[in-house]
């Protein structure tokens, strides 16, 4: 069964952008006579609106799909996010981290001498300034910090070969089969933030619980997300959850080759809809 879905984020306008992953996903569930699911991933509470998940709603309305209610919003769900990082602290693989940005790049840098910060598809590679200091995991989930995955730790249990299946393109055209090691998780991705201190979650976290709470088989989204798989990878490896099929879509970008943001109003679908354009219009814009 093909079940698939749209995971927006309410902090500004669908554009072009969305509208293609959107159009993308729904198409391809109804060509395999699977279901399209609709997700808000409001976590983020201070940059999310009302008025945008609404917008939501009624741009994707018009541009013709459809989808089960109630729909699934992220914030509804933030102790079901809590109860899985209680799980991992008692487990001794989550730590509480106080850095900021500036204490990250002065640990890296000592070492570096000005080359190049290494960076992995969740920023900056930790130099797991916090892991070793005193932890208890038979107190309570550390509340108002930040909170790291022991990617080491983590990983120990796993057999060395990683992987999933990408059925579209990653960013550099990778296609079928992607494999990986723990040894490339460590050294390129590091300790990722699995709960923010503002958020009190993350989205790798809610993404990957959300995508097997939801029963995805099939994730269609941009590929400016395929790096971040293999952590989804890992953390479905984890927690002991199904890993989807991966179908990553090339990137809609505007007339210089940008990829379009979320600010970027020009292209945003209402924008479009006020000046007549018709949903097949945008269909033609996007490639669809
Ligand atoms: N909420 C994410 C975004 O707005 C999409 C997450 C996903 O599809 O995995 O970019
Ligand atoms: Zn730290």
């Amino acid at each position: 069964m093909f079940r698939t879905r749209f995971a927006p984020s309410p902090t500004g306008p669908l554009h072009l952008g969305h509208a293609y992953s959107a159009i993308l996903a729904h198409d391809m569930a109804k060509a395999a006579g699977g279901a399209f699911l609709l997700r808000i991933e409001d976590i983020d509470r201070a940059r999310s609106r009302p008025g945008w998940e609404a917008q939501i709603y009624d741009d994707l309305r018009w541009l013709g799909l459809d989808w089960p209610e109630p729909v699934r919003r992220q914030s509804d769900h933030l102790p079901d996010y809590r109860a899985v990082l209680a799980r991992l602290w008692h487990q001794g693989l989550i730590y509480p981290c106080t850095c900021n940005r500036r204490d990250i790049e002065a640990a890296i840098a000592a070492p570096q001498e000005g080359a190049t910060l290494p960076a992995g598809p969740d920023g900056l590679i930790y130099p797991g300034t916090c892991r070793g200091k005193p932890r208890d995991p038979s107190q309570p989930l550390p509340e108002g910090a930040a909170l790291r995955l022991d990617m080491a730790r983590a990983l120990a249990g796993s057999g060395p070969a990683l992987g999933f299946t990408e059925t579209g393109q990653g960013a550099t055209g990778e296609t079928g089969w992607q494999a990986f090691t723990s040894t490339d998780v460590i050294t390129t991705i590091g300790d990722v933030v699995l709960a923010r201190r503002d958020m009190g979650t993350s989205y790798h976290l809610s993404v990957v619980l959300d995508d097997a709470a939801q029963g995805i088989s099939h994730v269609v989204r941009g590929a400016d997300l395929f790096e971040a798989t293999r952590i989804h990878v890992v953390l479905q490896g984890l927690l002991g959850l199904p890993t989807p099929v991966y179908h990553h879509h090339r990137l809609i970008r505007d007339e210089a080759g940008k990829r379009l943001a979320k600010r970027d109003d020009a292209r945003a679908i209402a924008t479009y809809r006020e000046q007549g354009a018709t949903p097949g219009d945008i269909r033609a814009m996007v490639g669809l």
